[in-house]
This record gives C-alpha cells, sequence and structure tokens, in this order.
C-alpha cells in the first residue's frame, strides 16, 4: 500500500480555482460558488473543503480530519487574509467567515451555516474599534455564539432564548432592534455562560479551533438523523449526492448602515414565469433576518427608488447569471456600503406553468434552442397543469382523507348510488358519487359525476381505474367514510352528509371537504401548446389517447392526440339505456332472440363510433371487440338471489291480500274490503319473476372459477359469431357514413386476448364478409385495417405468425403484465407488492411502472418477429403504461410507432414522447 504523503490529495479548493460544473466534489453551493467567481462576479473570497474530505473523515473511527486538511485550510486563509488585507484572529482588522454546508442535492436537514466565525474578545474589540460601531460589533458577536454554540456544540435554542428573553423583559422591549449596545453586549456574556454550562468547557476563543470544531460538524451532519431521513424520503442514493462540502466565505455585512442589505432575487417570477426581476430584501440587515421573519422584508421592485445604483447592479448581476447558467436562477446577495456581493445561485424552483412559460420566452430570447427548452421541462411536472386542483389560496380543514387515486379536483352535491348520479347529471347538475367501493355496472354514474370518493379500496381499485382511464378525480379507501344507500347519507366521523349536500375532494393528495372549495382550471396554456408543438416535431413516437365515448374523443382532439388508440366497446355497453338489451342479449336462449337484442345494439353502437370517427378524423381510431366475460353486464348472483327472495314474499303477500278480499266479500265484512291497499298485479310480479329467474340461471351457467382467464375476449367472440359481427358492422357502416359525408376516416379494428392466428384468422373472415356487404349496399370503399392486441405471452412467441393475419399489434400491458408475472393486479397490490418493493425485491410497482427486464423483453421479441414476417407492422401500446414517461422512453427505443394513454395524460407523453427521441439521438451520437 502506498502512504498517505506519497499519494497526498487535494481536499481544498479556492473559489477561483474549483470546476464549476463538478457537484459531486464541491457540493452544489460551492460550485457555483467556484462558477460564479470564474465568470467575473463579485464573491465574497473563499474556498470549499470537497466531499471527498467528508467522505474521507466519515470513514475515520477517530472522525478525525484527514491529514493534510487542516494545513490546506491554514494555507486558504492565508490567501484570503492577502485578499482582503484582514486577518483571521487579527486584533486590527479582524477576518471573520461564514462556514456552511452543501451537497450535490440541494438537501435541508443539514448543518445550518454559523455566521462570523473568527470572533473573540480580542477580535470583537477590534471588530467593535475597526468599525466604529458598537452595536453593530457586540450583535455580530451575540449571533456567532449562539449560531455555534446550537449548530456545532449541539446546545439547545431554548437556553439561548430564555437568556435573550430576560434581557429583553428586563429592558422593556420587544423586538430585538430595540436592544441597545450594553443589552447586546450583556446578552454575549450569558450565551457564553450557556455554552459554558451545557458543555462543561469555556466556548472555544482561538479562531482556527472554531474553524475545526465548525467544519466537522458540518461532515458529521452528513450522517446525521435529519439528513439521513430526509435521503431516504425522496430517494437520494449516494450516486446523486455522496457526502457534503463546506464552504468557507469571507463575511461581508449588509447591516452595516443605510447603504448596506441583503436580500434574495429570482431571475423571473417563479410563480408565473413572467420576465422580471423578482424578490426581497431588507436595508441594514443581515442574510436571517429576511428568513427569521423579524423585519418585513420589502418588494425589489422598491428597490429602485430607494437604492437606484444598487438596483441598476442587481439587474445586470441577473443578466448576468442567466446569460451564464441559461436558466433562472434563485440567489442570495448582500450589499456592504455600498458594494453588491452574489453569495449564492442556484437553478429556481418553479411550478409547471412557469416552466412551460420561462421555457418558451427563453428560446425566444436566444438563450435556449427549442431541444434544450423541451428537455428543461419533466413531463411527469405537466401533470400539474392538465388537472383541475384547488385554489392554493383555499386553507379549510379536510373532514376525511384517503388515497390519491386519480389526480384532479373537484366539487358537486354527494350522492349514493350510479343511478341517481345519471338522473341528476343528466339535469346539468355537478355531482360526486360516493360508494363505499364500486362496480362495473357503476360505469354509467362514472359518466355523469365530476368525481369518485371510494371509503374502500386502494389506488387500483375499480374506482380508481376506471376514473384514471377518464381522467376523472378519485379519492379511494377514505376509511371512515360510512355510506348507507337506502337512508341516502354518508357518516363521516361526527359529520352527517346528505345527499345533495356539497363535497369536494381533491384526488392530487386524497383530501375531501365540506362544500365548494373553488377550483382552477387545468392550464392550456398558449406556452403550452408552442413547447408541445415543438416537441411533437421532434418526436418519433405519436401519441393517442384512450378514449370510449364521442365525448371522450373531441376531448383527446383537445389534448392533441394523434388518433385514438384505445376505444372499449363495453364501456357503451354500461349505460343505462343500453344494458337492459345488452342483458336481453345475454341471456337469449336461441340464436334468434340474441339477434334481435343484438338488431337493436347496432344502431346505438353505429352512432357512437360515427360520432368518435368524426371527432378524430382524420386520425385513426382503433376499436377493440367485446372484451370482458359477459357475466360482468349482469348483477352479481348474490344480488339477484336477495331480489328474489324479496319478490317470492311480495308474491305471497300479493296472494294474502287476494285472499282476504275474497274473505272479506263472503263473510260480508266492508270494512276490510275497501281498506285493503292496492298491490301490483301478481302477474306482473310474475313476469318480473320469471325474467330475472332467467338472469339468474344464466348468471349461474356462465359462472366462472377464474373469469380473467375464463370466457372472454376472442373466445368469446368465436363462441357467440354474432355479437363480434355486429360491431364490426356497426363500425364499417359507421364509417361507410363517414366516407359518404367526406369525412376522413382509418378505422382499425382490434381483437383482445389472441394466443394463436387461427383465433385471428375466424374473426379476420367474419370482418371480409361483413365489409363485402358493407361496401356494396353504400357503394364506397371502405378503409379497415385489422389487428390484434398482444396480452398473452403465447401471443408475444408467436408473433411471427400472428404478424401474417394482423397487420398491426397494439400491447396491452396491464394483462400481459399480469400474464408475465402470473400476478393478479388486484391480490398483487392489496397483499404482497408493497412488502415486496420495500425489501428490494421488486424495484417498482410493475403496473405502474413497465417492468422493462421482463415484460419489456417480450415486447421486444414481439416488434421484432412481427417485423421479420411482415415488415411495415405498426405497433404501438395502450395500457396504463403508454403515459408513463419512463416507460415511454423504452417504448421508444425498442421501435414502437405510439403510445396510447387517458386525454389528460396526452401531454405528458407528447412531450415525454420528445425526451425519448432526443435521448436516443444523443446515445447514438455518443457511440458513433
Ligand atoms: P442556506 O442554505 O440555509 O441558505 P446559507 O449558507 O446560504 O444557508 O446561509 C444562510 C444565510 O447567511 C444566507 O442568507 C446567506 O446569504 C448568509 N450568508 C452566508 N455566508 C455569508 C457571508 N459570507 N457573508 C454574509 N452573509 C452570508
Ligand atoms: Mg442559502
Ligand atoms: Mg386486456
Amino acid at each position: 500500500m502506498e502512504s498517505p504523503t506519497t499519494t497526498r490529495r487535494k481536499w481544498i479548493y479556492a473559489f477561483a480555482e474549483g470546476n464549476g460544473r463538478d457537484r459531486m466534489l464541491l457540493g452544489g453551493k460551492g460550485a457555483n460558488l467556484c462558477e460564479m467567481t470564474r465568470i467575473g462576479l463579485n464573491v465574497p473570497p473563499g474556498f470549499v473543503i470537497s466531499t471527498e474530505a467528508c467522505l474521507a473523515f466519515l470513514d475515520d473511527p477517530q472522525r478525525q480530519l484527514p491529514e493534510g486538511v487542516m494545513g490546506e485550510v491554514r494555507t486558504h486563509m492565508a490567501d484570503l487574509e492577502r485578499r482582503t488585507g484582514k486577518i483571521f484572529g487579527g486584533a486590527q482588522d479582524p477576518l471573520l467567515v461564514s462556514v456552511r454546508s452543501g451537497s450535490a442535492m440541494s438537501m435541508p436537514g443539514m448543518m445550518d451555516t454559523i455566521l462570523n466565525l473568527g470572533l473573540n474578545a480580542t477580535t470583537l474589540a477590534a471588530l467593535i474599534r475597526h468599525t466604529g460601531n458598537e452595536r453593530f460589533g457586540y450583535d455580530a458577536f451575540r449571533r456567532f455564539v449562539q449560531l455555534f454554540g446550537k449548530v456545532a456544540l449541539g446546545v439547545p435554542d431554548a437556553l439561548f432564548d430564555e437568556q435573550f428573553e430576560a434581557v429583553k423583559d428586563r429592558a422593556g422591549v420587544k423586538i430585538d432592534v430595540g436592544l441597545g449596545p450594553d443589552e447586546l453586549r450583556e446578552i454575549g456574556d450569558r450565551f457564553l455562560d450557556v455554552v459554558h454550562r451545557h458543555t462543561g468547557r469555556p466556548f472555544p476563543t482561538d479562531p482556527y479551533e472554531q474553524l475545526e470544531i465548525a467544519i466537522k460538524a458540518v461532515f458529521n451532519s452528513w450522517m446525521g438523523k435529519r439528513a439521513i431521513d430526509y435521503r431516504r424520503e425522496f430517494h437520494i442514493t449516494p450516486a446523486m449526492a455522496n457526502g457534503t462540502a463546506v464552504n468557507v466565505v469571507t463575511m461581508v455585512f449588509g447591516n452595516m448602515g443605510n447603504d448596506s442589505a441583503t436580500g434574495v432575487g429570482f431571475t423571473r417570477n417563479p410563480a408565473t414565469g413572467e420576465n422580471q426581476l423578482y424578490g426581497e430584501y431588507l436595508v441594514n440587515a443581515q442574510g436571517e433576518d429576511v428568513v427569521a421573519g423579524i423585519r418585513t422584508p420589502r418588494p425589489l421592485q422598491e428597490m429602485e427608488r430607494e437604492m437606484p445604483e444598487m438596483h441598476r447592479q442587481l439587474a445586470d448581476l441577473r443578466n448576468r447569471l442567466e446569460r451564464h447558467y441559461r436558466e433562472v436562477q434563485d440567489f442570495e446577495f448582500t450589499i456592504e456600503r455600498g458594494t453588491l456581493y452574489c453569495l449564492q445561485t442556484r437553478n429556481g424552483k418553479m411550478n409547471a406553468a412557469s416552466m412551460v412559460r420561462t421555457s418558451v420566452d427563453m428560446v425566444e430570447e436566444g438563450l435556449l434552442t427549442r431541444e434544450q427548452a423541451i428537455l428543461r421541462v419533466n413531463p411527469a411536472h405537466l401533470e400539474q397543469m392538465l388537472f383541475p386542483r384547488l385554489d392554493p389560496k383555499h386553507r379549510g380543514q379536510p373532514i376525511a382523507t384517503g388515497l390519491p387515486a386519480s389526480p384532479g379536483a373537484a366539487s358537486g352535491q354527494a350522492v349514493f348510488d350510479a343511478d341517481r348520479a345519471e338522473a341528476l347529471g343528466r339535469q346539468g347538475v355537478k355531482v360526486v358519487l360516493v360508494r363505499e367501493e364500486t362496480k362495473p355496472e357503476d360505469i354509467h354514474g362514472f359518466f355523469a359525476s365530476q368525481g369518485i370518493l371510494t371509503s374502500r379500496g386502494g389506488k387500483t381499485s375499480h374506482a380508481a381505474v376506471v376514473a384514471r382511464g377518464m381522467g376523472k378525480p378519485c379519492v379511494a379507501g377514505a376509511e371512515g367514510i360510512h355510506v348507507d344507500v337506502q337512508m341516502r347519507v354518508a357518516f363521516i366521523g361526527e359529520q352527517v352528509i346528505k345527499e345533495g349536500d356539497l363535497i369536494t375532494i381533491d384526488g392530487s393528495n386524497g383530501h375531501v371537504f365540506r362544500g365548494e372549495v373553488p377550483t382552477v382550471e387545468a392550464d392550456f396554456s398558449p406556452a403550452l401548446v408552442r413547447l408541445l408543438e415543438w416537441a411533437d416535431q421532434r418526436a418519433r413516437l405519436h401519441v393517442r389517447a384512450n378514449a370510449d365515448t364521442p365525448e371522450d374523443a373531441a376531448r383527446a382532439v383537445r389534448y392533441g392526440a394523434r388518433g385514438i388508440g384505445l376505444c372499449r366497446t363495453e364501456r357503451m355497453f354500461n349505460a343505462s339505456d343500453r344494458l337492459p338489451i345488452v342483458i336481453d342479449m345475454i341471456v337469449a336462449e336461441s340464436p334468434e332472440a340474441r339477434r334481435a337484442a343484438i338488431d337493436r345494439l347496432l344502431p346505438i353502437q353505429r352512432a357512437d363510433f360515427a360520432g368518435i370517427f368524426r371527432a378524430m378524423s382524420p386520425h385513426p381510431v382503433t376499436i377493440r371487440l367485446l372484451d370482458p366475460p359477459i357475466h360482468e353486464f349482469l348483477p352479481t348472483e348474490r344480488q339477484l338471489e336477495d331480489d328474489m327472495a324479496r319478490l317470492q314474499d311480495l308474491r305471497r303477500a300479493a296472494r294474502g291480500l287476494e285472499v282476504l278480499v275474497e274473505s272479506a266479500r263472503s263473510l260480508g265484512d266492508r270494512r276490510a274490503a275497501t281498506t285493503a291497499p292496492a298491490f301490483p298485479d301478481a302477474a306482473a310480479i310474475d313476469a318480473i319473476m320469471t325474467r330475472k329467474e332467467a338472469i339468474l340461471r344464466k348468471a349461474q351457467a356462465l359462472r366462472e372459477v377464474n373469469p380473467m382467464l375464463g370466457h372472454r375476449g376472442v373466445r368469446l367472440g368465436l363462441t357467440y359469431p354474432e355479437i363480434y359481427t355486429m360491431q364490426v358492422r356497426a363500425v364499417l357502416e359507421a364509417a361507410a357514413d363517414c366516407v359518404r359525408a367526406g369525412v376522413e376516416v382509418h378505422p382499425e379494428i382490434m381483437v383482445p386476448q389472441v394466443c394463436t392466428a387461427q383465433e385471428l384468422r375466424a374473426v379476420r373472415e367474419y370482418l371480409a364478409a361483413v365489409q363485402a356487404q358493407v361496401e356494396t349496399t353504400y357503394g364506397v370503399e371502405v378503409p379497415c385495417r385489422f389487428g390484434t392486441m398482444i396480452e398473452v405471452v403465447r401471443a408475444c412467441m408467436r408473433a411471427e405468425n400472428l404478424a401474417e393475419v394482423a397487420e398491426f399489434f397494439s400491447f396491452g400491458t396491464n394483462d400481459l403484465t399480469q400474464a408475465t408475472f402470473s400476478f393478479s393486479r388486484e391480490d398483487a397490490e392489496n397483499k404482497f407488492l408493497p412488502m415486496y418493493n420495500e425489501r428490494g425485491i421488486l424495484q417498482d410497482n410493475p403496473f405502474e411502472v413497465l417492468d422493462v427486464k421482463g415484460v419489456g423483453r417480450l415486447m421486444a421479441l414481439a416488434v421484432e418477429w412481427g417485423r421479420a414476417s411482415r415488415p411495415g407492422l405498426k405497433v404501438g401500446i395502450c395500457g396504463e403504461h403508454g403515459g408513463h414517461p419512463q416507460s415511454i422512453a423504452f417504448c421508444d427505443s425498442i421501435g414502437l410507432d405510439y403510445v396510447s394513454c387517458s386525454s389528460p395524460r396526452v401531454p405528458i407523453a407528447r412531450l415525454a414522447a420528445a425526451h425519448a427521441s432526443i435521448g436516443s439521438a444523443a446515445r447514438t451520437d455518443a457511440s458513433a
């Protein structure tokens, strides 16, 4: 092993020598201090002790600073002395410094800054003599003792506050500024005692000892509980930030009179993105006064009048920062006797709307290229703008909290069943559907509601999945809500919500409020439209929407979808004017009876498709033929049995009533005969019972052990050809109508659950027959593509054969993920997935983040094999993953043509698609 002396490392970098891009080594604050110094901004002289020194220190069981560090500190301090003409610990004009922490990621929880380090009895006296300002000197001293005591020596704040208050009380003043030099001196002395008593040692007076203690305290704070918790919470890995640096900076003073000041600035307004200097300042104050809120700072605009020359310099600083960083900056400054110093800068944190606006503005100002502007905005961040949210000024207390199951906020009257929701919704009343949980038969209630609130189920409950698909807000699993459907009330803790009472839900954080909380609409600003246009030009992937109705389709167009990637026809079956017909179709005992029901469905579906085609023209629309097991359209067996039992009671009671009336007549009792209530006709009850009985028998016959793997999708289509044939006819006739009306259409018929090419061939035959008929009848050619969903493992393995029949593939990654893992989603997410994630057995939830290693490999193979037999094969994805930025990048990398997701996620996907294209271009360049 080499000895430490021969491999002496460099631990410290002066601001003038550090590499401003090396945040890992210097921390964010340190790197930027170096960078600002390098480009000639006025930064007080200083240096950075590197994160490597921190890691070496933490590695040492004795927790000693690595050999050489203090030596380098002395060298650099000597350099500061040369530059400032002051002496550290000097008896004339003493040099004071601040000691500041800073890692690669901005991270509250680490050590607070110590100001005015280097003060002791000698230097304090010198400072007072040199400035001629006693008050300033004693104030600086007591601040230092308090900060050093608290931060470096761990003395509780309360002990200092106690002394401070005692002196203030005695002097009869309320605020610090009311204290004179004598009181401040006394406070300083009392603070020294506090430290002595609490630590058992006198306050250190040697400046270098102070400095060494402070440096060690900063390094130790990296492993402090607060910092560790913070890193865990925000998933900050060692690759992102490892250790903290220490910044030692010459003190400058904003509290040296009325030509001095301190403040913070933003190069643009962070709330709106507007291109104007923004921030606050205090005259004659130190940095911490702004934060402590002791005095109210004033907006920077006022500085223009009060200190015009300083304001001009500040505007100049702002321009230089932005020209250099090409990013909005959030900076700290101090003015000492008319000289402006910049003490910190970093990229400004902004909401999504301001990010978008500043990106577009900065392209127009020539600061950024379009590509840089696109990359600057995080696609997931856009979510904030695309859903309505609660007015940020609102300050109410939620009456319940559940899981944030689908983003966005909504208000409306509480209703407790889907039928009521639909009835009120039709009248234009805004309602929120409140249920214990929802079922597929509640779907018409979803359409009619502004949002959904449930007391049971998680983020993947039926309510959550359907609401997300529709882009409606949903709060799920808000325990503590009890719904009494019969009484039309819900109990929330102590509160009673009656039907019609106004409530507000926030699906972005799970809060539920009583009353109508004002909401802010989704924000489709001109800047966003612009940015997304650029994204579309840059993206290779197209983005389509999942949309089931003409209204959905119109909305998808507004969000910029270039087609529909998934239209689920069963969603149309659930509307309450259709469900009875669908039930007739299911219960039918003969093909004729079934055809009669189907004939009634045909015009309804045709009208739906025509509406969707018109809304989406000229873009393609992919229609999935019926997929779910048909018993899902029937009430549950349990429900049917209950109903039958009640009807039987009623039937018996009706019979009893007949006997009563007959007996009364024969016994001549007029009273009983006239007061007997009117009952529904027994024959009418019988008719209902017969139908219910048939439904029940059907439900029993259709019962399956595992419906998800049962009689559904194409299996169903081949058992009941008349259903698929009707759907195909509805699509083609609607398309023919559009063609005749001069509306450009591109229908794509997609078959679900396919595992063999034979299945596809059989369905294609229905299509061919219907297409020939429709084209003859309508006298026009109807363009139509035929393809398959890929959601079964075997379909991936047989992609080459499937592609002989299918003109396109669409990955249904929800089912494909279940099939690949052999996890049922509900069970996995409710039972073991959280534990798997916690223990790192699985990194993510594969139902949220596409499992690239498993499911993704199957997809890549299917694409490759499919295109081997049909070179131009069009391939897309329509699972929930299609709206997830990380998954979109993967889809781009395996050469998909499009992704499809719910409408409000379309803009997110458009931006993510552009990011993916830019990223893959960069990788190709790098490997070239
Ligand atoms: P934080 O990360 O909490 O902002 P900082 O290290 O930036 O901590 O410092 C806290 C406050 O002290 C800020 O207002 C900063 O501007 C001020 N400050 C830090 N170093 C100096 C210095 N050398 N001279 C004057 N003020 C300073
Ligand atoms: Mg700061
Ligand atoms: Mg599926």
